[in-house]
């Protein structure tokens, strides 16, 4: 770290906005509802609220509506990919030499392939819980 030209530090958040959009601006993916990235989600999210906020726009004359629309139709999905397991921000991000043990034995772990099987049945953020709108376009 100390040699190194590109290294990056940040904190792990998630963004709760109260509204998605003002006036004639709306936001979307990591700047309006960031999960994190132990949700595993920000793709899904980014790729899914654009597409919703571009079919809303192309299906209402005035913006203000088009946002209403897309913060209505999102906003459960959005609640729920930023719902995570308990424990697993501070699993996924530790602070002391025993939460890295703690981490590296479960990533052990969950590499026999028998307990990933298992594993998967615990709930995780539901990429796959949402319907795309048929927008046509
Ligand atoms: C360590 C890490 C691991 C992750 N792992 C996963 C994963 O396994 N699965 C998953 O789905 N997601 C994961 N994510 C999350 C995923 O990367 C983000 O949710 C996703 O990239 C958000 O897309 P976005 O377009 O909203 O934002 P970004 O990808 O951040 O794009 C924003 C862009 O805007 C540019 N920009 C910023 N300010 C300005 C400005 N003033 N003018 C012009 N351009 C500007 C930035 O340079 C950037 O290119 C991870 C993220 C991190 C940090």
């Amino acid at each position: 770290m100390d040699t190194a030209d590109d290294f990056f530090l940040d904190s792990v958040i998630q963004v709760r906005m109260p509204s998605w959009s003002r006036g004639r601006i709306a936001v979307a993916g990591d700047a309006a509802y960031c999960a994190s990235p132990p949700s595993g989600m920000g793709t899904s999210l980014v790729l899914t609220g654009a597409y919703v906020l571009a079919g809303e726009l192309a299906h209402h004359a005035h913006h203000g509506n088009a946002f209403a629309r897309y913060e209505h139709i999102l906003r459960p999905y959005i609640a729920r990919a930023q719902h995570l397991p308990p424990g697993v921000p501070r699993i996924a991000s530790p602070r002391t030499r025993a939460g890295i043990h703690t981490l590296n034995t479960v990533l052990r772990a969950a590499s026999q392939p028998r307990i990933a099987k298992a594993l998967i049945r615990f709930p995780v953020p539901p990429a796959d819980t949402f319907t795309l709108p048929p927008y046509g376009i």
